[in-house]
């Protein structure tokens, strides 16, 4: 096939030709992006092969994928895994290479030849590995928005020295990231945001305050895993990803605004200078993102479903309600003061969704104590990796002390 030239006046990063074997490296293989992602590879067929794989403890998934894919080398974060691991591999011609441990995903990252990789795994396990993949220059289809939220000035510091490409993953990001080859960089004047608004979106504050874990599993219009699916009930999915575009696209956060659309049609607007908006649309279906990022800028049939026009119907856009989803406000807030603040409001967040999922804090605490977390902490406008990992492990500290509140 080939490739087509992608846009010079307006690219954010350069064209992946896919008139090569790519070879890719897939973490978080486990979970619902990376299920979707091995699906999408499946169906663009011989041209793109899979060679590595990482989970954090589900050593018998993994090792099936291993098996299946013939993969080179696989990595588990759990130490406790390794052994199952280890015994379900059959490594058959070459034996498997196999990393554990803490350090098990970097290591995947510095030990295989790879051409891109697919960052999906949940949370801030991701991170280290996406930054070195980075720092290698690699192309990164990213869906661990937590990696730009808490280190976006570094990770887009470090792409601009390596010549990495960060592509998103994540379907608002993508839609803008397509929406912005419709002009230059400097006309867009402004980012809207779409947001289901979950499965809370139409309750009253007293039914809000019995919100159970259930409850907050059950997406209205996504499948997705557990984390990102609190996230989207709390809407501090939508909160991350205010601080995710504000990196990826260097935009000043007050030019972000969140409209919430139930729908899930419109994937996210761009409006231009000249009062044209152009938007994405599509099902809510994670593999037209995934292979996007991985076909840019080609477009290949997709195993996702067509939009049927007619069977969607009506679109509705409201504003979001701040009062009962004060996460959004939280979002703006970090975007704006930057430094410290990703990391923070992240680790927070993370440790929280744990909390309540275990029964420990209620839906609304989630907030509450992310933000009385970042209210107190220690603020470094321009920190370092280590400090931003420093405020981290501090505010996991703080957030597991919080019940006592
Ligand atoms: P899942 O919970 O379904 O899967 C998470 C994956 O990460 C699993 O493979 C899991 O392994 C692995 N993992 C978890 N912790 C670690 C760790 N410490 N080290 C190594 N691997 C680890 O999450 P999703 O697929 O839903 O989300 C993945 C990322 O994509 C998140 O950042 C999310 O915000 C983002 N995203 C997801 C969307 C979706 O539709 N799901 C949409 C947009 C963005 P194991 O199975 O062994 O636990
Ligand atoms: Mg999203």
């Amino acid at each position: 096939m080939m490739p087509r030239r992608a846009s010079q006046k307006n690219a954010a990063v350069a064209p992946i030709h896919t008139d090569m074997k790519k070879r890719i490296l897939l973490l978080g293989s486990t979970g619902s992006i990376g299920r979707n992602a091995l699906s999408v590879i499946d169906a663009l067929g011989e041209s793109w092969q899979v060679v590595a794989l990482a989970a954090g403890s589900n050593a018998k998934d993994l090792a099936e994928q291993a098996n299946r894919l013939d993969v080179e080398a696989v990595a588990i974060a759990d130490e406790g895994a390794a052994a199952d691991l280890h015994d379900a591999l059959t490594g058959s011609p070459t034996p498997t290479k196999c990393f554990t441990g803490t350090d098990a995903l970097v290591d995947l990252v510095n030990g295989v030849d790879f051409d891109i990789i697919i960052s999906a795994v949940v949370g801030t396990g991701g991170l280290g590995a996406t930054i070195r993949a980075v720092e290698l220059g690699k192309h990164v289809a990213l869906a661990n928005k937590e990696s730009l939220v808490i280190a976006g000035s570094v990770l887009m510091g470090l792409a601009q020295e390596t010549g990495a490409k960060i592509i998103p993953v994540d379907s608002e990001h993508s839609a803008i990231f397509q929406a912005m080859q419709a002009g230059n960089r400097e006309d867009v004047e402004k980012i809207y945001l779409t947001a289901s608004g979950g499965p809370f979106r139409t309750w009253s504050p007293e039914a809000m305050a019995e919100i159970t874990v259930q409850e907050a599993l059950r997406h209205p219009t996504w499948d997705m895993g557990p984390k990102i699916t609190i996230d989207s009930a709390t809407m501090m999915n939508k909160a991350l990803e205010i601080v995710e575009a504000r990196w990826l696209f260097d935009i000043d956060p007050d030019r972000i605004e969140v409209v919430v659309h139930p729908e899930s049609i419109v994937h996210s607007l761009v409006e231009f200078r000249d009062g044209s908006v152009i938007a994405q649309l599509g099902t809510p279906d994670m593999r037209t993102p995934i292979q996007y990022a991985l076909t840019y800028p080609d477009r290949i049939a997709c195993p996702s479903p067509r939009l049927d026009l007619y069977a969607a119907g009506t679109l509705t856009f409201e504003k979001p309600d701040l009062d009962r989803f004060p996460a959004l406000r939280l979002g703006h807030q970090v975007a704006e003061k930057g430094g410290t603040c990703g990391a923070v409001f992240n680790a927070a967040n993370e440790v929280a969704v744990e909390m309540f999922r275990a029964d420990a804090l209620s839906f609304g605490d989630i907030a509450r104590f992310s933000e009385k977390i970042l209210t107190e902490h220690n603020f470094i406008a321009q920190p370092t990796l280590e400090q931003l990992l420093e405020a981290d492990a501090w505010a996991r500290q703080e957030v597991a002390k919080c019940t006592a509140c």
